[in-house]
């Protein structure tokens, strides 16, 4: 079976888990901060802190800036759930801004549009490891005085205009199984700015600055050393790793060149992808269905995934939601009726890769 994604711990992380192990501190400590520190160093920001979700690093984050009830914050239809999540749980109101066609990450004229006086924040989604459109998004945010957060949940190490996602506000990573680095469940949030740090790290530990002393609602979102122990393992390899992907991402894009129908993925100007997802189009010109093809992959051994089937506020929880303004974005609904994704996780290496291209030509040159 060739995967979509695979955890693949090595040697370093058995070591530093065992040194937890036989430590005796297992809750937030040392390695945690360690495991800060480093991620910070790749992140290119001068804080990170370690929380044991990417949405909890969401939620941090937006109650950190100050995002609130009355507040609206601007954002992609065309994503996991955990980011309207986010917003909703820290009281605030989404407003949709649909996606690019070309890159399916939120549109700087569409998001300009949704902009409106209770507008507090942008929330752009570097969805599949491809960067957002930074430069645009940055100079929106600045004329109109919004915070910037960026879901950095799939993006660890992606570039935009040689500088790291995570890095242009306050960002936010999650290091769940099936990441581009994994801590079994973990996440991170990135910024410059050291209030906002202080108070992620206030809020992660029941609104505590100084033992007792109560400042805020806070929760228990902190991070194990466990989790700290493989996070740093996962880190060192994250640069190696990340670089077999683009070679999986290139080779299988070289496989599938001129496919009726089928639109491969595109790299913006200024980006550095880190392919969390390798995802194509399978259009109304292909000769057989997105559906029908995921279904003939699986029977030669070889697993995709739709990210994602419908916008998020194409669910019933949402529909009538009184913060969950009714939407319709042609973009996303189309994208989300056509993606697909292949597998080009690092574990994978040329043969399987061929296999995947020799698989798809198989069912759509038919
Ligand atoms: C995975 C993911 C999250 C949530 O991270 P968890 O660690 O699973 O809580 C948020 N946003 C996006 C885009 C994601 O892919």
């Amino acid at each position: 079976m060739i995967d979509l994604a695979a955890v693949e711990l090595d040697e370093v992380a058995e070591r530093l888990v065992l040194d937890v192990l036989r430590s005796g501190r297992l809750a937030q400590g040392p390695m945690v901060e360690r495991f800060e520190h480093e991620f910070a160093a790749l992140a290119g920001t001068e804080h990170a802190v370690a929380v044991s979700s990417g949405s909890a690093a969401l939620v941090l984050s937006l109650q950190a800036v100050g995002i609130g009830p009355g507040d609206e914050v601007v954002t992609s239809p065309f994503t996991f759930v955990a980011t309207l999540n986010a917003i909703l749980q820290v009281g605030a109101a989404a407003q949709f801004a649909d996606i690019r066609p070309d890159d399916f990450t939120i549109d700087p004229a569409a998001a300009a549009d949704a902009v409106s006086s209770r507008t507090a924040a942008i929330m752009p989604v570097h969805l599949y490891g491809h960067p957002a459109s930074m430069a645009a998004l940055m100079q929106l945010a600045g004329s109109h005085d919004l915070r910037m957060v960026e879901d950095a949940a799939q993006a660890h190490g992606a570039v935009a205009d040689g500088q790291v996602v995570g890095s242009f506000g306050v960002g936010c990573f999650s290091f769940y199984a099936s990441k581009n680095m994994t801590t079994g469940e973990g996440g991170m949030v990135t910024t410059d700015d050291p209030e906002v740090a202080a108070r992620v790290r206030m809020l992660r530990n029941q609104g505590m600055r100084d033992a007792y002393r109560y400042e805020a609602i806070g929760y228990n979102f902190r991070m194990t050393e466990v989790s700290a122990a493989i996070g740093l393992s996962e880190l060192r390899r994250l640069s190696d790793r990340t670089a077999r992907r683009r070679i999986n991402a290139d080779r299988l894009t070289e496989g599938l060149r001129s496919v009726k129908g089928l639109v491969l993925p595109s790299v913006g100007p200024g980006r550095e992808h880190v392919y969390h997802q390798y995802t194509v189009r399978i259009t109304a010109d292909a000769t057989c269905s997105r559906d029908d093809l995921a279904a003939a992959l699986l029977a030669k051994g070889i697993r995709t995934g739709v990210y994602y089937p419908r916008p998020v506020y194409d669910y019933d929880c949402f529909t009538n939601h009184p913060l969950v303004p009714p939407a319709h974005m042609p973009c996303a609904e189309q994208a989300a009726t056509e993606v697909l994704s292949l597998p080009v996780h690092p574990g994978l290496g040329d043969e399987e890769i061929d296999a995947v291209a020799v698989a798809m030509r198989d069912v759509l040159d038919a």
